[in-house]
């Protein structure tokens, strides 16, 4: 027969008179409840590249389980580039890339005259004087709270004197049982030393989607798989009856949209590659011309029907791209499903970007880019479907699951607090 969980059970009977007198305090103690909200913990979770739609392809008993019980948007409208850094850092810090300064992957800051870029072993990823907006975790630091990350972007550097208690540097071969299991081990810290906000983050569905494009096997085993992931963290929360008690939000930088080698941009052919530096490639180039920067732009400008070419300073508002010293005097931007190279480098088989099946990065207005958010806990609402948000509100919204205080950012808690408790 199965045991219920009796806390009478080990009690010393001598005692039992005295549970009335007890539970009057309790009732009446208006501290019990906060200090109960006061130590849930959030768990933020990204699956890179997990577009909106994937729910829907395989069976997924357990996102099935957190968005049956929890919260689930339509989509979550990535900031524009949609790739994943500078997503991931809006995410943790409520501003756009243009206010806190990872507009792209890769980018040259001509104040530093350095470059960022990323992947394993990255040293600028691990350098804080690229970041400018306070991240979560620095947040709850900053305000008494303790936070450990295993793996987000940016979590492995000292971002205004401030780093996670624990973290790790992103090394993508540890797996993905071992990334759950570290976030399982740290909530069976002693209460004092246990964090109250963790992070994890995995790249496996991002890998798939890329190199087999998001309508194929790989990319429904890789959503199986990361449905094992989840299923392993909720059987973990349960054995520790703490599941119920555990605020979940599960999030993704962008969607995917498939490419091909017929659906090429080749800027060689209208411009000569010599007169000017490209920073970053595809879909997004980032281009700095040596000389004139408006018989470049001119040309450019009208050069192919599926790419949009403007000017730093003219990025339509809803894109928030103007205004950072590391935003290149021309970003030309390909139409979904097209990319960005050069007869030569296309030839030669050299991609900055890699040519596989498919890519991120294109204009949010597509609904390829859109990625996901499903919550689940006690400060999320139960069962309900909401529409589609941006995800500059995500920061606002954590601050307010864990009773902090916001930094100054671009999100709101009125565009999201429709799928929150109270
Ligand atoms: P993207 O193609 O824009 O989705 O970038 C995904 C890649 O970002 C992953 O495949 C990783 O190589 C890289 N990445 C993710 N997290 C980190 C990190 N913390 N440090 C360095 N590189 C990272
Ligand atoms: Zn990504
Ligand atoms: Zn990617």
């Amino acid at each position: 027969m199965k045991k219920e969980f009796n806390p009478l059970r080990k009690m010393n009977r001598r005692f039992v008179f005295l549970i009335p007198i007890f539970s009057i305090f309790f009732i009446a103690c208006p501290y019990e409840k906060t200090e109960e909200k006061g130590k849930t913990p959030l768990i933020l979770i990204s699956m890179d590249g997990f577009r909106w739609d994937y729910f829907d392809k395989t069976d997924t008993p357990n996102f099935d389980l957190l968005i049956s019980a929890g919260v689930k948007a339509k989509a979550l409208i990535p900031s524009f580039p949609t790739k994943t850094f500078p997503n991931h850092i809006t995410i943790v810090t409520g501003k756009h890339p243009e206010n806190h300064g990872i507009i792209a992957n890769r980018m040259y800051d001509p104040v530093f005259d350095e470059f960022y870029y990323i992947g394993e072993g990255s040293a600028p990823v691990r350098d804080g004087k690229w970041y400018e907006a306070e991240p979560i975790w620095v947040t709850a630091e900053k305000q008494g709270q303790t936070a450990m990350t295993m793996f987000w972007p940016a979590s492995e550097a000292e971002i205004m004197g401030v780093r996670p208690t624990e973290y790790f540097v992103y090394d993508g071969s540890v797996n993905h049982n071992e990334r759950i299991d570290q976030i399982l081990n740290w909530l069976d810290y002693t209460p004092s030393k246990r964090p109250k906000f963790l992070s994890t983050y995995f790249s496996h569905l991002d890998d798939a989607g890329h190199n087999h494009g998001p309508g194929s096997e790989e990319v429904i085993g890789a959503i199986q798989e990361m449905d094992r992931s989840v299923g392993r963290l909720i059987n973990g929360l349960k054995s520790r009856n703490m599941f119920q008690a555990t605020n979940i939000l599960l999030v993704s930088d962008h969607g995917m949209a498939s490419i091909s080698p017929d659906s090429i941009i080749f800027l060689d052919d209208y411009i000569d590659m010599d007169d000017v530096h490209i920073v970053d490639w595809s879909p997004v180039a980032a281009i700095r011309p040596k000389g004139d920067v408006n018989s470049i732009f001119t040309t450019l400008k009208n050069a192919h029907p599926k790419m949009t070419v403007y000017k730093k300073g003219d990025a339509p508002a809803r894109l928030h791209y103007n205004n950072h010293r590391r935003i290149q005097p021309i970003t030309a931007v390909a139409d979904e499903h097209w990319s960005i190279s050069t007869r030569e480098n296309f030839d030669k088989g050299d991609h900055s970007e890699g040519f596989g099946k498919a890519t991120h990065g294109y204009d949010p207005k597509y609904t390829s880019m859109g990625g996901i958010f499903v919550g689940h806990g006690p400060a999320f609402k139960q069962e309900m479907d909401g529409p589609g948000f941006s995800n500059i509100h995500l920061y606002e919204m954590m601050c307010k699951i864990l009773n902090l205080t916001p930094a100054t950012n671009d999100g709101s808690l009125d565009s999201i607090k429709v799928f929150l408790q109270n």
